[in-house]
């Protein structure tokens, strides 16, 4: 059996988790496919019976999110199921929980997989170094423990009926408490969000100061976008992190991306890879970035963003 942790949002099934479920099917092949949950999945069970899940194991923890915890409740049930495969979203929460449920049971965790199969233990396809190199892997062990990379895999749902739901309280320790989420804080937003904006106008170290942002919102501003910077920018403070574009930082996807003043590493395309156009603004020719760009701006962007600005002004009259 292969068991599939998955996650819900607002009483959805989250996205990424119905992903993980198409990936785990093929993994299962002729094997029962069995879901656990941590709080209550009253009405999952008709979403998760069109992912062929047989049961799904709500796990009763109280209070919110505590990967420990979590991981004590999931490796508690692996205990009692014997899957063969342990399977989750490659979400913070599913790739936090994996990596202790891992470290608890001593086995490898293959991350951010896009494709596995069984055959001793299983063969797994995963990304690494921010999705520039794809690995292929053999995970060795009676348990296989992977995450599924999100919106690496097309979910594909099937003709089957609701899952059986089956409530278990799973005994936890105190420490398994002790990290936990205590208060959520809402990231301070301007308008269009950085993962939904259709235009993204970054700032990197070429910008020169937080002050400098300045013509970098105005740009985006007058194209309906959201403003994004580069690493350097956020250890600077000029911008909160969550502006960051990036491995380490938010994967955009947007129409168009402008790139000002970066200079391209690799983990700043590891965010940006997804974007349909990039316009690179920058002041050396040589810089890496124009090799992803569709096109190049080779200029000082304090002269460039403000004439590019100036000029929508003036077409638009305004
Ligand atoms: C594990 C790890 C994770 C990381 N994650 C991320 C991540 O998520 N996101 C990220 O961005 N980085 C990340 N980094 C950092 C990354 O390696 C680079 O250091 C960073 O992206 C560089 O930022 P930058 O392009 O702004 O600065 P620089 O590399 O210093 O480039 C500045 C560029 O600005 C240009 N420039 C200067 N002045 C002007 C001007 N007046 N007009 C026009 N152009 C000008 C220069 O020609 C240069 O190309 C990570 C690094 C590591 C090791």
């Amino acid at each position: 059996m292969v068991l599939v942790l998955v996650e819900q949002a607002a009483g959805q099934l989250a996205e990424p988790s119905a992903q993980a479920l198409t990936l785990a099917r093929g993994l299962a092949g002729g094997e029962s496919l069995d879901a656990v949950l941590i709080g209550e999945g009253d009405g999952l069970a008709a979403q998760l019976g069109r992912h062929a899940v047989d049961t799904l194991h709500a796990a009763a923890v109280d209070g919110s999110y505590a990967p420990a915890a979590w991981a004590a409740a999931v490796v508690e049930l692996a205990g009692r199921l014997s899957p063969t495969a342990l399977v989750a979203a490659g979400t913070e929460v599913g790739n936090e929980v994996l990596a202790h449920v891992a470290a608890r049971l001593d086995l490898p965790f293959a991350a951010n997989c896009i494709e596995a199969s069984a055959g001793d233990g299983a063969r797994v396809t995963r990304t690494r170094w921010g999705g520039s190199l794809l690995e292929e892997a053999r995970v060795r062990g009676a348990l296989a423990v992977l995450s599924v990379q999100p919106h690496a895999v097309a979910v594909v749902e099937v003709d089957a009926g609701d899952a059986a739901i089956e409530r278990f309280t799973p005994a936890l320790a105190e420490a398994d408490l002790a990290a936990r989420i205590v208060e959520h804080v809402p990231a301070p937003s301007g308008g269009v969000s950085l993962v939904d904006a259709k235009v993204v106008v970054s700032g990197g170290r070429g910008v020169g100061s937080a002050q400098g942002f300045a013509i970098v919102e105005e740009l985006a501003g007058l194209l309906g976008g959201a403003v994004g910077c580069s690493r350097v920018v956020t250890s600077a403070g000029w911008r909160p992190h969550t502006d960051q574009v990036g491995q380490t930082g938010t994967k955009i996807s947007p129409e168009l991306y402008i790139p000002c003043g970066i200079s391209g590493a690799t983990q700043h395309i590891a965010g940006c890879r997804g974007a349909k156009r990039i316009l690179a603004v920058n002041a050396d020719p040589e810089a890496p970035i124009f090799a992803s760009a569709d096109y190049a701006v080779i200029g000082d962007l304090h002269e460039v963003l403000p004439a590019i600005s100036a000029e929508i002004r003036n077409v638009r009259g305004t």
